[in-house]
């Protein structure tokens, strides 16, 4: 299966062929649709062939299988037979803010030093935890930082290493709880120039200006040695 996404987050629509569908979901040559993982929300959007009516799409998984995507139909939707041609197309708004958002969790590392244990981004706000026993954390000086960052319109972009570099520089890993796509030799990383570099096989927008303005909602106290701290969109 061919990720368009992977090397082209702002690819909104792709041609493509069923390839199996069952009660699992639907499955095709290539898509544009990311599927759930490293705590970003799986796309939503719609499968349309050339005729008959188009299947929404209601979430997307990954499979059993190395890159498998399994596209999830709406309740009650007829499955479209193997060797189906569809085009495959995205809901770009709320990917759009899945991006944005993605990218500024990766802005939040920058700003924030410690490991970072769990985070998810969902639709319009993200969350990052960390393991920062006994500091304190300024949620308004948090929310400055990341805004000059972001008005600072840093480039971002993914860069690929192999196994056997990112063995040798562990300190890249910054999210223990997140595996990056890797075993075929190679590993995708994410960078911010001078600011982030990680594993990453999420998507993201080109620039952090993209992102717009952000803010702090909450820092909590989850156990410990993990505090949470919540982002959101301004306006
Ligand atoms: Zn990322």
């Amino acid at each position: 299966m061919e990720l368009v996404f992977r090397n082209d987050a702002y690819a909104r629509s792709c041609s493509a062929t069923v390839t199996g569908a069952d009660a699992g979901g639907i499955r095709l040559d290539r898509t544009v649709f990311y599927a759930e993982s490293g705590g970003q929300l799986g796309d939503i959007g719609v499968l349309i062939p050339a005729s008959g009516a188009p299947i929404v799409i209601v979430d997307t998984k990954k499979g059993d299988g190395p890159d498998e995507i399994l596209h999830i139909p709406a309740e009650g939707s007829a499955l479209p037979a193997p060797g189906t041609a569809v085009t495959a197309e995205i809901d770009w708004e709320r990917r759009h803010r899945l991006m944005r958002m993605h990218t500024c969790l990766h802005l939040l590392c920058a700003v924030v030093t410690g490991d970072v244990t769990g985070g998810q981004v969902s639709d319009g706000k993200g969350r990052l935890d960390f393991n920062l026993p006994n500091t304190a954390l300024d949620k308004d000086h948090i929310t400055a930082e990341l805004n000059r960052l972001i008005r600072e319109d840093h480039p971002v972009q993914p860069r690929w290493i192999t196994d056997d570099e990112l063995a040798a520089t562990p300190d890249l890993v910054r999210t223990m709880s997140v595996k990056p796509p890797s075993g075929q030799g190679r590993v995708r990383l994410l960078e911010i120039e001078g600011m982030d570099l990680q594993p990453c096989g999420g998507t993201h927008v080109a620039r952090t200006g993209e992102i717009g303005r952000v803010e702090v909602t909450k820092i909590e106290n989850k156990g410990r040695q993990n505090r949470r701290i919540n982002l959101a969109f301004v306006g």
